[in-house]
Parts: structure tokens; C-alpha cells; sequence
């Protein structure tokens, strides 16, 4: 059995006037595009992120990923007769906290209604924005410097979920759908792209960057592979160096970034293609195959006129007041950008920066070099070995102290990651499992004693290795190793070995 969520979608309004005022030229170096000489890509990214609330956008049902089937839900997801929306505070808060990431003008906006008949939506309308959407004209720099113009970010409700049971899993040789409405009405922030991306690299980095975004500012989990994030891509080819805007095709609901990439290239190859040989593409949905590596046609793209938009007469319009854009915008966190940067100015190498703060996990490395810990030994230890579950908890005076410790040579690098396996897991203090192993510093005295005995041991290798023979530092260095049970630090080792060889 096949599964397909299958859901109609909006045609998002632009006005040309919008798109030739705005400049797609910029000074930053761009990905080279995979596609024959002559011609560019033109990509727009309409990301759907799921805002992170208790309840869902117009009722008090709860808002959550997964439960059983249609469990978590009310009268007004169902569109029940009689029953009235009642917009959620919450969802408008992080809606204007997600604008305002994104520089929008956030501005007195209406509900629409948008109109379709489809098993997921129940009322036969979704209640989304049109022609005044909640926030309009931002933008995101990727970490390239290239700046994306954000046409508009605008509150809607998710549709239900359908399952076509049948060999295709598509709806129209289906036996039969099943319908799941947990999903219906949950908050939906849509955030629609201007036409300024170039290549497929180009459209992973904005997604990346905009969930990285909407995550720091708590206003979804970003999760692509819970659905909280989906992206449409609107993909078309033209003549570089052309501003024309050609006939796009939409990709649907790409779940990941690996497959956003892939199906851009190869819808982009597929419209060059139709162009060589005297034909043009379509407007049309299309749907990424994974498996086979290509896009296929959906149904043809409806224009905004079939989806018959009107203000939602249950809804009044939201104004939010200055004051309280003005007290989200003073609570608003460090943005992602302004976190690598503090790193960067730390010293910290670009790409493990770059996950560090992906994985959010940059404030232990600036609690651990403002304790006076290396950055590099910190960012290793953030990019290798806390890819784990937990690592977010961890206390990050007792990451400072870790890395001050190791690059203090109080434990060796082997000891340090062993021990912040266990700091992860225990909650504890770096210097208490220390102990515990036995890990505490080896005396720099006490080692300089044990060689002394084990040169004693072997008069003939140490004459040897004194008159250059330096292989034999290997085997001073596993004596010792072995006496002390491999708690001794061996750059100590070396820094002895050599003092000893030098007098
Ligand atoms: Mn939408």
C-alpha cells in the first residue's frame, strides 16, 4: 500500500509590480548551476513551517505531531455547523516574531478564505491570508553574503491528512482515502520567497537558514522530517543573464533539504530540455519521486481566481498595536547570522561554526572560550562528539571547565570525550567523573620519577635514542603509558623525554 499526502494548495498572489521592482543582482560569488551553458535558474521557496503552540489555530484543540488517528481534535477543525474560529494570540505572536527575524513590515492583516472541495479540509475552505497578509517585504542573507527578498509571511491553518489506499497511493485510482484531521488547523506560518535563487546549493542554504531562523526564535521545531517544515519550490530556466520570468512548475512538499536540492536540478534540466528541443514546459504541480530520482505531473496549477478568495466574514481583522510589535521585537534572541558571527570573531573555524549554531549548541562554545578555554578545542568537541540526544542540556560552565581541563593537559583528549559522554549523560561535573576514573593530572614530578626508573631499565635504548635515534620515543612513551595505565598526557610525555635527552 502506497501512502501519499495529497493536499491542494494555494496560489500565493504576486503582483509584477513586485517582482521588477525587486533586484535579484548581487556582488556575492554564486554556485556554478549544472545547467548547459546559457541558461540560469529561477527559483522561489514558499516554506510552510508549523508554529509551535499549545492549541491549534482557531480552536483549543492540542497541537501535536502524531497520536492516534483524529484523536486531537474539536467542532471547529471539523467545520461543524454552527461553530466559529476564534484566532490564537500565540500563533500571531510567533508569526510576528518569525516577520519581524525576517525584517517584514508587519502590517494590519485579514483572514481569507480560500476555497477548495477536498476531503482534508472539511469545511471545503481554508482559512488563510490573501490580499493583506500579517507580514510583507523582509528578507534573509545566507551565510554567503546573497540576500533572498521574503516577498510576505502569512498566517493559514494546516489541512488534514489523507491516505489513498491503492497501488499508486494518488486519489484518483485510490479504493478508498482515509482522513486524519489531528493535523487540521494547526497553525501554518507560510513564508513565500522572492524569485532570487539561482541554484539548488542557493535553495538549501535559504531553507536551512530560515529553519534555523524560525528555531532560534521558538516559533516552530523546524523538523522537516516531522512535516513541521515543508517546502514548495517554484522552479523555471531562462537565458542568463535574462530577467524575464518564464512558465514555473511547482514542486510539492519536498521533505528534506538532500531532496529539495535534487528536485530542482532535475525540473531545471527538464524545462532546458523542453526549451532545445522547440517545446515549453506547462504550469503545473509536480510531485518529487525520490526513488526515481524525477519529478512527475500533479494536476495543472490553479490560478488565484479558481481558489474564489474572500475575507473570512467569522474573522475580524489583527492589528497588532506598535507597543506590542515593539515588546516582541526587544525579546527577540540572537539570530542565527549574529551567533556564527560572535564565534567567528572568537576565532572559531567557518564550518564548524556553521554547525555548531545549526545544532544549537554555540552558546556552550562561547560560555567555554569566555572561561578562557581554546575555541577550536571547544568547537571540536560541539561538531564531533555531542551529536548526541541530551547535548542541549548540557551545563555549560561544566563544558568550559572540560575543555579547560584538557587543554590544561589535566585529561587527555581520549579522557575528555569519555568523560563528556558521561557529563551528558549524568549531568555531572567534569571534575568529579574525572576523579572517579582516576583520570586526575598526572603529576608532571611524578612522571619525570617513573621515567627516570624505566631509562634505569633500558640504559642501551636511551644511549640509542640520546644519539638520534628517535623511533625509540615510541617506546619511552608506551612505558610509561603502560606503568601509569594510560593516564599520563603524552605531549608531557614528550616535552620529558626531550628535556631529558637535552641534558
Ligand atoms: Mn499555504
Amino acid at each position: 500500500m502506497n501512502q501519499q499526502n495529497d493536499t491542494l494548495e494555494n496560489e500565493t498572489p504576486v503582483s509584477s509590480t513586485m517582482l521588477s521592482a525587486w533586484t535579484t543582482e548581487s556582488s556575492v560569488e554564486r554556485e556554478p548551476q549544472g545547467l548547459p551553458d546559457g541558461w540560469e535558474m529561477v527559483i522561489g521557496l514558499d516554506v510552510h513551517a508549523e508554529l509551535a503552540t499549545e492549541t491549534k489555530m482557531f480552536s483549543p484543540a492540542t497541537n501535536q505531531f502524531g497520536g492516534e488517528p483524529n484523536t486531537n481534535i474539536h467542532p471547529v477543525c471539523l467545520g461543524l455547523p454552527g461553530t466559529l474560529p476564534v484566532v490564537n494570540g500565540k500563533a500571531v505572536e510567533l508569526s510576528i516574531r518569525v516577520g519581524l527575524a525576517l525584517n517584514c513590515t508587519v502590517q494590519r492583516c485579514i483572514f481569507a478564505r480560500k476555497n477548495y472541495f477536498y476531503p482534508d479540509m472539511p469545511k471545503d475552505y481554508q482559512i488563510s491570508q490573501y490580499d493583506r497578509p500579517l507580514n510583507i517585504n523582509g528578507s534573509i542573507q545566507l551565510p554567503s553574503g546573497h540576500v533572498v527578498g521574503v516577498e510576505r509571511a502569512h498566517m493559514e491553518e494546516d489541512t488534514g491528512k489523507s491516505t489513498h489506499v491503492g497501488d499508486s497511493g494518488r486519489i484518483h485510482d485510490a479504493g478508498y482515502s482515509l482522513v486524519d484531521y489531528n493535523r487540521a488547523g494547526v497553525p501554518l506560518l507560510e513564508i513565500v520567497s522572492h524569485p532570487d535563487i539561482r541554484g539548488p546549493e542557493e535553495a538549501k542554504a535559504y531553507a536551512a537558514e530560515l529553519q534555523a531562523i524560525v528555531i532560534a526564535v521558538g516559533a516552530s521545531d523546524g523538523k522537516f522530517e516531522e512535516g513541521s517544515m515543508r517546502v514548495d519550490a517554484n522552479v523555471s530556466v531562462r537565458p542568463a543573464g535574462s530577467d524575464e520570468l518564464r512558465t514555473r512548475c511547482e514542486i510539492k512538499n519536498v521533505n528534506s533539504l538532500r531532496s529539495l536540492g535534487r528536485a530542482i536540478q532535475y525540473e531545471a534540466q527538464r524545462h532546458v530540455d523542453l526549451y532545445l528541443a522547440g517545446d515549453k514546459p506547462v504550469q503545473e504541480t509536480r510531485h518529487w519521486d525520490e526513488e526515481g530520482g524525477r519529478t512527475r505531473a500533479g494536476r495543472s496549477k490553479e490560478q488565484a481566481e479558481d481558489y474564489r478568495y474572500f475575507a473570512d466574514p467569522d474573522l475580524v481583522p489583527v492589528d497588532p498595536s506598535p507597543q506590542w510589535i515593539d515588546e516582541i521585537r526587544a525579546a527577540l534572541p540572537a539570530l542565527p547570522r549574529e551567533r556564527r558571527q560572535a564565534l567567528l570573531d572568537a576565532g572559531g573555524d567557518p564550518e564548524n561554526v556553521a554547525m555548531a549554531v545549526q545544532r544549537n549548541l554555540d552558546s556552550l562554545a562561547l560560555v567555554a572560550v569566555s572561561a578562557g578555554a581554546p575555541i577550536d578545542k571547544a568547537l571540536v568537541h560541539i561538531v564531533n562528539n555531542l551529536a548526541v540526544d541530551g547535548a542541549e542540556e548540557l551545563n555549560a560552565e561544566h563544558f568550559a571547565a572540560l575543555v579547560t581541563m584538557e587543554s590544561n593537559g589535566d585529561l587527555t583528549s581520549t579522557q575528555a570525550k569519555q568523560v563528556l559522554g558521561e557529563m551528558v549523560e549524568s549531568g555531572r561535573a567534569p571534575a568529579d567523573l574525572a576523579a572517579e576514573h582516576g583520570f586526575e593530572a598526572m603529576d608532571t614530578s611524578e612522571l619525570d620519577v617513573l621515567l627516570d626508573g624505566i631509562i634505569a631499565d633500558h640504559p642501551d635504548e636511551w644511549q640509542r635514542f640520546c644519539d638520534g635515534e628517535n623511533k625509540l620515543q615510541g617506546m619511552f612513551t608506551g612505558q610509561i603509558m603502560k606503568a601509569t595505565q594510560g593516564k599520563a598526557d603524552g605531549k608531557v610525555i614528550a616535552q620529558l623525554l626531550a628535556s631529558k635527552k637535552s641534558t
